[in-house]
């Protein structure tokens, strides 16, 4: 199976020895092995299906571990767990993220329900401070803003209407965050958006700007 951003394969190659057998010693250790297992190009969904299989080994066996999605994940989540930093830092930062960290989980990208209860960000630009880190994320308390763009910062379309290119957000997104645009009053949007929080567990890699605000 392959995961969107957890997958992972492993190969290695072993030489049975001289006893009959002996290589089950072997497979032994790899027995906690969640996901499936290849085995001389056959599949099996798992170690115990391949032991209480008739498979007998040649000389030398060539072994594919495959690892499942939710095999992956949990070894991530413990070692992230063991590892979160506080941070000092009351800096406020623009940043802009990718488009996965404003969609709900989906099969083979489980962060969102593991990290943010399935709470994705509003909008792709966002500004606030960081609270925590790991090695791979940063929990950030972030807010909307308005600000003068050609792109929304929701969806990253072109904005063709003028007055929408003012505070950046197209109309279908600005009423998905539930914006009213009372006659295109831009001052009363803009108000509306900082009062847009989200505060959440963001994906390093995700994060293609980030702007210290002074
Ligand atoms: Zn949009």
């Amino acid at each position: 199976m392959s995961g969107y951003l957890y997958s992972g394969l492993c190969c290695l190659s072993l030489l049975s020895t001289d006893y009959e057998r002996g290589d089950i010693k072997m497979l032994k250790l790899i027995e906690s092995w969640k996901g499936a297992v290849e085995v001389d190009g056959v599949k099996y969904d798992s170690i115990q299906a391949l032991l209480s299989s008739s498979k007998t080994f040649s000389d030398k066996v060539h072994i594919v571990l495959h690892a499942s999605a939710k095999n992956v994940t949990e070894k991530r989540t413990d070692s992230e767990r063991q590892s979160i930093e506080q941070s000092t830092d009351r800096t406020e930062y623009r940043i802009t993220v990718k488009k996965y960290m404003t969609q709900p989980a989906s099969i083979g990208f489980d962060f969102m329900q593991k990290w943010n209860n399935n709470k994705p960000m509003p909008m792709r630009i966002m500004q606030g401070t960081i609270e925590k880190e790991t090695r791979g994320m940063v929990y950030m308390n972030l807010h909307g803003f308005g600000q003068k763009t050609i792109t929304c910062a929701c969806c990253g379309k072109e904005l063709t209407n003028p007055i929408s290119r003012h505070y950046g957000i197209g109309p279908i997104c600005l009423s998905k965050l539930g914006i009213v645009n009372a006659i295109d009053d831009i001052e009363n949007i803009k108000e509306q958006l900082v009062n847009i929080k989200w505060s959440g567990w963001i994906i390093k890699s995700a994060i293609t700007e980030k702007e210290e605000m002074k």
